[in-house]
């Protein structure tokens, strides 16, 4: 179990793109500053695992940060992404693929009555925004701490884990004048929501929320706080806008909404709906969409935006995972892997929890219970860099940071689970 894994092409390959490009990456959580120490380089994937330049091969906890939840290489996606290569990778021009993975979703997403296909997370939630305040002609929004919503300007407050591994409160380049209409008060905090609306009954345009917070670990929404934002925005004329970028066909098909019944206005998606290439969405109530450009005076646009390439592995992968029973694999894989920690936590007496849902989890060195940004910041970061270099050593690919998810995927067999789980125990017998 225990060998020295040889990183020399990785570290040469590190140091020049260290001269190359800000931290050698180009997402800053890639460059491994949170555990402390240089990340691999990967050079292929395929199925559940990760093989790295120098050979490496690691069972894959990230996903490449959520999307790849059938696993690296699935057969219908590859083929369907080369098919589509083949007619031309780009027109700016409309295929009927938008419109296949567009139905795709609102099958899955009731919720969602119209659809726009944008190219990240960051610009579906930048641009449902702007929707919401076109739609309603309010400035505030609402957003939660450590909710983490892309980088745009006016979301960049109190952003969760990339911003809070690094220590950053909030980025300079932003001018306040962007983030002085952003509100932000802590997860599951019903009451400090309350208190907002009174302060500005008819100013907020709406409340954003990842309906589970992946992005400070994994905190889970205590029952009450999804309905009372439903509530409250309704009441106020305010839209509810479901971050569900993570969420979305990981915790069930139709998301954090079909878990808990709540109809959201408006709805992001990135990740999974790109099947590993670059795809986000917003959509929702049709009166709503309606303001969008070209049929409404919102702007919102992208040259590459609905691209045929990603639009086909968005729609091989929804219909793979629209397979009966993939819910309940992902359910019953998770609650394995998840139990197996739990195991090792008592037989070993490391104080930590599980926290789990769908196909995600995350192991807190912490015994507190995480509600909220605040607690989640007190596990113990140092515990888990130790954590996750003895487990990177094992063979096991997580997250470089405390205050990132980790993913299980359909490509994980049910021992490759189990003998994760008596690694962990192994490694954490060691940090007791
Ligand atoms: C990843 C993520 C985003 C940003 O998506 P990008 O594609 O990285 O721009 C937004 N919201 C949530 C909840 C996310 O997890």
């Amino acid at each position: 179990m225990e060998k020295e894994l040889k990183h020399t092409r990785s570290h040469a390959l590190f140091q020049e793109a260290q001269q190359l490009m800000p931290g050698g990456v180009n997402s800053p959580v890639r460059a491994f500053r949170g555990v402390g120490g240089e990340p691999v380089f990967i050079d292929h994937a395929e199925g559940p695992y990760l093989y790295d330049v120098d050979g490496n091969r690691y069972l894959d906890f990230v996903q490449s940060w959520g999307p790849m939840i059938l696993g690296f290489g699935y057969p219908s996606v590859l083929q369907a992404v080369i098919e589509a290569s083949k007619r031309g990778f780009s027109f700016g021009a409309p295929t009927e693929a938008e419109s296949e993975l567009a139905k795709l979703v609102m099958e899955f997403v009731p919720s969602v009555e119209m659809i726009r296909f944008v190219n990240s997370g960051t610009e579906a939630t930048m641009s449902a925004l702007r929707v919401a305040r076109a739609f309603t002609g309010r400035s505030k929004i609402v957003k939660f701490t450590g909710c983490y919503h892309g980088h745009a300007d006016m979301l960049l407050v109190q952003a969760g884990s990339g911003v809070a591994t690094l220590g950053l409160p909030d980025s300079p380049g932003v001018p306040a004048e962007t983030t002085a209409n952003t509100l932000t008060v802590p997860y599951n905090d019903s009451e400090a929501v309350k208190e907002l609306f009174k302060l500005y009954p008819a100013e907020i345009a709406a409340v954003i929320v990842e309906p589970v917070a992946a992005n400070m670990g994994l905190v889970l929404p205590q029952p009450g706080f999804l309905e009372t934002l439903r509530e409250l925005t309704s009441q106020h004329g305010a839209l509810l806008i479901f971050d569900e970028v993570m969420t979305g066909f990981r915790v069930a098909l139709g998301g954090m909404q079909q878990r808990v019944g709540i109809r959201p206005d408006l709805t992001c998606f990135g990740k999974i709906i790109g099947g590993g290439m670059p795809v986000g969405a917003y959509g929702g109530r049709k009166d709503i969409m309606q303001v969008v450009a070209p049929i409404g005076p919102m702007y919102q646009a992208g040259t590459l935006s609905g691209n045929p390439l990603a639009m086909a592995a968005g729609i091989a992968t929804l219909k793979e995972l629209r397979k009966p029973g993939q819910y309940e694999a992902l359910e019953r894989k998770s609650l394995l892997l998840g139990e197996g920690l739990e195991r090792a936590l008592r037989n070993t007496r490391v104080e930590a929890q599980v926290v789990r849902i769908g196909a995600m989890f995350c192991l807190y060195f912490t015994s507190e219970p995480v509600t909220d940004y605040a607690s989640a910041k007190r596990a113990n970061t140092d515990r888990f860099s130790r954590y996750f270099w003895e487990m990177l050593a094992a063979g096991y690919y997580l997250p470089p940071s405390q205050f990132e998810a980790c993913f299980i995927s359909l490509a994980q067999e049910d021992v490759m689970l189990e003998e994760a789980a008596r690694t962990a125990e192994h490694v954490l017998r060691k940090l007791a």
